[in-house]
């Protein structure tokens, strides 16, 4: 219909007609792509608030992975130090427990609290990274990714170089054999240790000293990990405006 009007306004020469239908018309398509960039912003932000609370659900789930980890490997940690404390004079054998001869069976574990963030592996490797607006906050999962690197390196070296003590010191560790059956019931395997055996036995404590370096090693890359995480979820529960 306005084509129409315009071409029988040209055709009789009526120019200020003709210059008014196309203002209209410039008008009409100026607000059509307005009305359309509002609406996909809006989209993009909708989809942003979505792939951060998926984020959110991830980091929370992420962080009490790695601070069970943690609590673990520093379990381990705390009794072989117990142990080397008591080899090295510092420690009576009455003071060791339990729990310092699970650590010492447990000397060359590391604990393995990889938390992936699936939603953040998605936004990276599908290309969707750009769909989070804060650079912050991409930066800050990007840092995250490069840690897990870190931490899988880590991981791999040094369990080249971790002993396991049960198979190699039988004379000073009793593995508990019911250990399957207790794991089974969910109730910890109580080994029995003989401290003292170990007390003129350099290759043992050797051995010991060097898993411990190790421990401490991956350590402080797992508390590195939680930093990180901690830091994303910080700037994550800005952005959400969420509060714990
Ligand atoms: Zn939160």
């Amino acid at each position: 219909m306005i084509l129409r009007r315009f071409m029988r306004n040209v055709t009789k020469q009526n120019w200020l007609a003709v210059g008014l239908d196309l203002i209209v018309v410039i008008v009409g398509i100026f607000l059509g792509l307005q009305v359309q960039s509002w609406y996909d912003g809006r989209e993009a932000k909708l989809q942003e608030y979505k792939y951060l609370e998926n984020l959110h659900q991830d980091i929370e789930a992420g962080v009490n992975l790695i601070s069970d980890g943690l609590t673990e490997q520093l379990a381990i940690q705390d009794g072989i130090i117990n142990i080397l404390d008591y080899y090295a004079g510092d420690k009576g054998l009455d003071e060791l427990t339990n729990a310092d001869c699970s650590a010492l069976a447990l000397s060359h574990k590391q604990a393995n609290p990889i938390s992936n963030l699936p939603v953040a592996q998605e936004l990276i490797s599908s290309g969707n990274f750009q769909i989070i607006s804060d650079e912050r906050i991409r930066r800050a999962m990007s840092d995250y990714v490069s840690i897990l690197d870190l931490l899988s390196d880590r991981r791999e070296s040094t369990q080249l170089f971790m002993v396991d003590m049960t198979s190699l010191y039988p004379e000073i560790i009793d593995v508990d054999l019911k250990i399957a059956r207790k794991r089974l019931e969910n109730i910890p395997p109580s080994h029995q240790c003989h401290f003292e055996a170990g007390a003129h036995n350099t290759l043992f404590k050797n051995q010991l000293a060097m898993n411990s370096t190790r421990q401490w090693q991956l350590t402080r890359t797992i508390e590195e990990q939680l930093a990180s995480l901690e830091k994303l979820h910080h700037l994550v529960d800005e952005k959400l405006r969420m509060s714990h």
